[in-house]
């Protein structure tokens, strides 16, 4: 904690970041006015032993599973995926983790931004089914019995050949506001990646609250931060609106010209430059050796009941959940410290999903 002023700490906070130790980067993002400008970002079962070391509940999986498959009803197919379809949810109540099991039937051309964006909208509906009877852990994906990254192959290699080249050391951080503006090349438009929801739209939430995380990690964690998408407020011409609510891809691409393979990245065709964008941002942060990458998302729903804040890490690196856990805990003191917020919910601990394209 050498570069966080002990005055603004909170004993636990400290205790937590620690845990970090050398190597992470989490010691620099002590600091209540980074934690404070996050605030404002993001809006018992009786059980039955089910087999060994598992406890479940039948009837909290078939409420969990009538969730998933109503949103699988209603779901938009992407390429490669079919209608119709079974889901099955079910829920260890040990560690809180929820999996839903799907067929081959939702298995898509190409695993890329809109397959993600599907995976994001079945994690948040249950688990906000399973909070209102315990609190929700993880949740895992299996396609007729698993890891969508086992039917393909190529980008499961390049991830792992990307986590092996060891690409962190340059001392910076990227900060990576979500989402922007994009063309869909077979819609032949402009497009927003994300629907407007409660007269929110995440594209443009996000980049204020990434310039101001890159100023407060750069003023308080003397550590350069670069930023995927610019926060330029001239004119983008090809698309009409103004440079900051660009997706970053197209702000890359002017910067990094000579760099294709971080702009224009192998993707499938259904929908290349959404790929290509969701890309770009860990393979800018490869590029430039960045020790730590912070995405930041709003994920808005279309249920009044989801509220707070999570925080999720790489599964499997144990350096990154400590820096998820040291991230959290800032963000509870800062965020219930606010008479308006005190009750905010603000996940305990960090979650783990595979986020990789491709870090
Ligand atoms: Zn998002």
């Amino acid at each position: 904690m050498t570069e966080t002023d002990p005055a603004v700490v909170a004993p636990a906070c400290v205790a937590s970041a620690d845990v970090a130790g050398g190597a992470g980067a989490s010691p620099r993002f002590g600091g209540r006015s980074l934690g404070m400008s996050i605030a404002t970002l993001l809006s018992m079962v009786a059980t039955c032993q089910a087999g060994a070391g598992e406890a479940r509940d039948r009837s909290l999986d078939a409420e969990v599973t009538r969730e998933a498959q109503r949103i699988l009803d209603r779901l938009d197919r992407i390429a490669g995926q079919s209608s119709g379809g079974r889901v099955h949810a079910s829920v260890d109540l040990a560690t809180s983790t929820i999996t839903l099991e799907f067929g081959r039937d939702l298995i898509p051309q190409y695993a890329g931004a809109d397959f993600e964006h599907q995976m994001d909208l079945f994690r948040h509906g249950v688990t906000e089914a399973v909070r209102k009877y315990t609190p929700p852990g993880n949740v895992e994906y299996k396609f007729d019995g698993r890891e969508i990254m086992h039917y393909f192959p190529e980008q499961q290699q390049e991830d792992a050949d990307a986590r092996r080249r060891g690409i962190r050391g340059s001392g910076m951080a990227m900060v990576s506001a979500a989402h922007g503006y994009y063309r869909h090349q077979r819609k032949a438009a402009w497009l927003w990646q994300r629907p407007l929801m409660n007269d929110v739209r995440e594209d443009l939430v996000t980049p204020a609250y990434a310039e101001e995380l890159k100023h407060w990690i750069q003023e308080r964690g003397r550590m350069p931060v670069v930023r995927p998408r610019t926060s330029s407020f001239d004119l983008h011409e090809e698309s009409g609106v103004e440079w900051w609510q660009v997706a970053a891809k197209y702000h890359l691409e002017e910067r990094f010209p000579a760099n294709p393979e971080i702009w224009n990245s192998p993707v499938g065709d259904s929908n290349r430059d959404y790929d290509q964008d969701l890309r770009s941002r860990p393979l800018l942060a490869n590029h430039l050796g960045a020790d730590v990458a912070l995405h930041l998302h709003t994920n808005g729903s279309d249920s009044e009941i989801p509220s707070g804040t999570r925080v999720v890490y790489q599964t499997g690196r144990e350096e990154d959940r400590a820096l998820a856990r040291s991230v959290l805990c800032y963000m509870r003191e800062l965020i219930t410290g606010q008479d308006d917020y005190s009750g905010f919910n603000v996940e305990s601990d960090p979650r783990a999903d595979n986020k990789g394209r491709t870090v």
